[in-house]
């Protein structure tokens, strides 16, 4: 994403970018409304890979961060496999 698309994406700053991955994910919560599969797989695409521009606008390393936090274990337990309550 980085390669592709930082040089645009750093021009429209990390407010503009957010506002792309909100319009984004507003489109994949009116697909969960259907059942076409190819067409959640492409709106699940699309937002993650706004929310990856924002973290390359903002230098964050967004794998690192994703696995400090969740590397296989749940963060509010600790445990591998989640027994928190809902
Ligand atoms: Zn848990």
């Amino acid at each position: 994403m980085k390669r592709v698309y930082f040089h645009r994406d750093s021009k429209r700053e990390a407010e503009g970018t957010y506002d792309w991955l909100v319009d984004e994910v507003k489109e994949l919560g009116e697909d969960l409304k259907n059942e076409d599969k190819e067409s959640l797989e492409d709106e699940f695409a699309d937002v993650l890979a706004w929310l990856a521009s924002i973290a390359n606008v903002l230098n964050i390393d967004l794998q690192k961060a994703a696995l400090t936090k969740y590397n296989n274990r749940c963060p509010k337990c600790g445990q591998a496999r989640c027994i928190c309550s809902f």
